[in-house]
This record gives C-alpha cells, sequence and structure tokens, in this order.
C-alpha cells in the first residue's frame, strides 16, 4: 500500500494542510503525480495531499451484503413496510406500529434518516435538518486505470472517485432542502453544467466525456456534522436514535453500528459515545445554518 493513493485532495495552499481533519495526510510530490496519475492536469493548483488508509466501497453491495449477513444470523428485513409509530407504555418502549401490523419490542432503534426528527417530534427533538446531494457519472471514453484515486476539489463542492468499471463518479453540491418529500432525485441542471466546466480543467481527456446518469437524495445535517447516536435522556426508555449521517452515512456505518450495539446493551464500543450524544448540543433548534463536507474549504 505504500505507493497506492487512497484519496487525492487538490490542494491550493499547501499551509491549509494542518486544519484539514481525518487521518495521516501527505503531501503528494509534484514530480510523482504525472508518474502514478497521468490524468491529472494540477497545473491549476499548488498540487496535491494523499490520505492514508482510504478506500471507498461500492454502496449497493455493501447494503446488500450486509443485509444478507443480518438474515443469515435470524434478523427479518421487511422491505415497502412503513413504520407508523412508535408504542410506549409508561415512559418505556413498547414496540412500533408498522402498516402490516404492530410488533413488540423492549427496544427500538429509528434509523430513518432525516424523517427520524418528523417520526420522533412528540418524544424528543433533535436538531436535524433535511439536505440534498447528488452524484453525476461520466465516460471517459477511455476508462480510468486501476490506480485512479478518489479525492475532492477545495471550494468547488464536488468529490470523485473511479468506478468499478472505469468511470468517474463526480458528487457534492449540497444545499439544505426545505421541501424533502418533493425533492427531485435526478440530478440538478447546474449540477452537471458545473461538472462539465470543473472536471476538464484537472482532468486530461475529460473535454469529450458522456454523462452516463446521475442522481440526487436527501440526507439528514446535524450543526457540527457529526450524527446523533444515541438514547436520549429526555426520550422513553428503551429508545435509540442513529440518525443525522450528513454525507457519511456509508463510511460511518462501522462505527454507527458498534455505538448502536454498545446502546441496545451489547458490548462497550472501542470509543467514547460521548462524540455522538445527543446532549452535546446547546439547542434543539432544527433552524442551524447547514454546513457541506463537500465543499472541502
Ligand atoms: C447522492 C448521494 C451521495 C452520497 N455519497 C456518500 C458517500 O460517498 N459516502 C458516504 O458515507 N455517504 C454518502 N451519502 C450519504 C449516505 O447515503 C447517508 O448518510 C446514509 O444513507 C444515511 O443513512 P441513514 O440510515 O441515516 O438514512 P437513509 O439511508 O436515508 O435510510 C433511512 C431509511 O429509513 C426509511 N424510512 C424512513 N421513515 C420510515 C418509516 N416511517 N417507516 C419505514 N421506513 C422508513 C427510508 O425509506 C430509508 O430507507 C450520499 C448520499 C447521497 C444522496
Amino acid at each position: 500500500m505504500d505507493d497506492a493513493v487512497g484519496e487525492a485532495g487538490l490542494v491550493d495552499q499547501f499551509e491549509e494542510l494542518p486544519r484539514r481533519e481525518g487521518g495521516p495526510l501527505a503531501r503528494l510530490e509534484d514530480e510523482r503525480v504525472p508518474g502514478r496519475h497521468p490524468r491529472f492536469d494540477l497545473s491549476a493548483f499548488a498540487g496535491a495531499v494523499r490520505h492514508e488508509e482510504t478506500g471507498f466501497v461500492d454502496p449497493y453491495t455493501f447494503a446488500v451484503t450486509l443485509k444478507e449477513d443480518a438474515e443469515a444470523r435470524g434478523a427479518t428485513v421487511s422491505t415497502d413496510t412503513e413504520v407508523t409509530g412508535l408504542r410506549t407504555d409508561g415512559g418505556r418502549v413498547a414496540g412500533v406500529e408498522t402498516e402490516a401490523g404492530s410488533v413488540d419490542a423492549p427496544r427500538v432503534v429509528v434509523a430513518a434518516g432525516w424523517r427520524t426528527e418528523r417520526f420522533l417530534r412528540e418524544q424528543v427533538r433533535l436538531p436535524i435538518r433535511p439536505y440534498r446531494t447528488q452524484c453525476a457519472v461520466l465516460d471517459p471514453g477511455r476508462e480510468l486505470d486501476a490506480e485512479f484515486p478518489m479525492g475532492w476539489v477545495p471550494g468547488e463542492h464536488v468529490y470523485f472517485r473511479p468506478e468499478p468499471n472505469g468511470d468517474l463518479l463526480v458528487g457534492g453540491w449540497s444545499f439544505a432542502e426545505d421541501d424533502p418529500e418533493g425533492a427531485s432525485e435526478r440530478e440538478d441542471e447546474a449540477f452537471r453544467d458545473h461538472v462539465a466546466d470543473l472536471v476538464p480543467g484537472f482532468l486530461r481527456d475529460f473535454d469529450r466525456a458522456r454523462f452516463v446518469n446521475g442522481w440526487a437524495g436527501v440526507d439528514g445535517a446535524t450543526p457540527d456534522t457529526r450524527p446523533i447516536v444515541d438514547a436520549p435522556d429526555d426520550g422513553p426508555e428503551g429508545l435509540v436514535v442513529a440518525t443525522g449521517f450528513h454525507g457519511r452515512g456509508v463510511m460511518t456505518a462501522p462505527v454507527a453500528a458498534s455505538a448502536v450495539r454498545e446502546l441496545v446493551g451489547g458490548p462497550a464500543a472501542p470509543f467514547s459515545l460521548s462524540t455522538f450524544a445527543l446532549d452535546r448540543f446547546d439547542s434543539r433548534s432544527r433552524d442551524f445554518e447547514f454546513s457541506s463536507i463537500s465543499a472541502g474549504d
């Protein structure tokens, strides 16, 4: 892995480096970029940095694998079944009502994305705000090579990664969404235009790239961009919430799962749950300023 580039960030100024979050970070020497990454044209940038110990997954394969693993261990997965309410009894969780009937349970984990806030509004206030984010896939004509990294472009609201078939996925362009139910699941034309203007500026041979497809979705934001994974003190006993993944719900899934496991009485997570505690917020208002994690500033 020594020479592999897990994630590359293009930077305007190297002085910014110490402020960036994440794991070990190293300057990617200018002379190594053309050799290892011939598709990159960094002439408009000060250079690139490398995040060590990174990788990416295909989210569909990841989700299906988790579902099959859970079923193999005895779980029942009911898709297309709306949960219509939480049942409580004397300050304790008693189960849920669903459109397919009632389910008794001494503990309920509500992980309903941005809808968690609305679902639990009568039981507990959560500072969750919906926001919309999007992706576009480009076929560069000539496939991206196996060394092509994922990365981001500072200040441009985009990140990118190779698709397994050699296409390029560009994502980001995230903004608070006041009408999450009505929000389009298609990417915006403005985003496509932005991608078309931006990408050929730092990747060679992309001026005639073909747009393959795109999509958009709504996630839950929190005021500090970290999720809320907690058994809230002011909620009914037995209730656990896991929400506000703020664009990182796939990559933080193993961490969230460890936290949830501890909260439902399983083994302790190998980290403190205070990072995700609801009481870290002084205000539970949903009316906070949205911070985009893809802005990369
Ligand atoms: C375009 C796009 C790109 C993204 N890229 C990345 C990325 O690169 N890396 C990353 O880590 N994350 C990424 N994300 C974010 C990631 O998808 C989310 O953070 C994650 O899916 C949040 O997980 P969740 O379980 O909280 O919510 P969701 O994935 O929204 O799942 C909640 C589920 O609950 C269901 N639900 C809600 N209410 C009810 C109810 N009453 N009854 C029954 N079911 C209900 C919903 O239908 C939904 O299936 C991206 C998101 C989008 C939209």
